[in-house]
């Protein structure tokens, strides 16, 4: 049976958020994704791309995870806990938190994407606007670019799609220019809507 239909037949074809039956796909809960079952969530695509993307999160939504934070999928507990920890601001997210039980495994994945430490201590890469930017963003160069060593110059307004963040240097990110992987300084883009 493949990923897609067992779990289908886990949730009974619905969001496993938020129970919607509509527009139903595979969510692979990070860190390392293996492709199995216990490791995806079959989603929504609202649910989907809220938590892809914190600037989308409509915390109404999210009073979905009254009920669904009580699955017994440890895939689902720990996309509920992240989501809440998202969320904790709103009173009735921080009170579902308190109520929520992970055993210690479940906890340590819930926690291993960063979620909940905080964004003082989370390095974060940010724009030449101060917006903070991730993986798979389109970014615009802000001024022309030198690249050192491959013999062009990367104009203003050159588009870049799909940039990858160095893990490493938060000043640094990578994407494609004229078909070659450069370095990018982050005060040098401007985030892309
Ligand atoms: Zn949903």
């Amino acid at each position: 049976m493949s990923t897609e239909k067992a779990l289908h037949a886990r949730s009974e074809s619905k969001c496993e958020l938020c129970g919607v039956t509509e527009d139903l796909k595979v969510y692979e809960v990070p860190p390392d994704p293996d492709g199995s079952v216990d490791k995806c969530l079959l989603v929504c695509g609202i649910c989907s791309e809220q938590i892809e993307s914190q600037e989308k999160v409509d915390a109404h939504h999210w009073r979905c995870l009254n009920d669904s934070m009580w699955s017994q999928v440890p895939a689902v507990q720990v996309v509920a806990w992240r989501m809440l920890t998202r969320l904790n601001a709103e009173g009735w997210a921080q009170d579902l938190l308190d109520m929520l039980y992970l055993d210690q495994q479940t906890m340590d994945w819930a926690k291993a994407t960063g979620e909940g430490s905080g964004d003082r201590e989370t390095p974060r890469h940010i724009d030449s606007n101060g917006a903070a930017l991730e993986a798979g963003d389109t970014v615009v160069l802000t001024k022309d670019l030198n690249v050192k060593g491959a013999g062009f110059t990367a104009k203003r307004g050159t588009a870049v799609r799909g940039i990858s963040l160095v893990a490493d240097n938060q000043e640094h990110i990578e994407g494609r220019v004229n078909g070659q992987q450069i370095v990018i300084l982050t005060k040098f883009v401007k985030k892309s809507c």
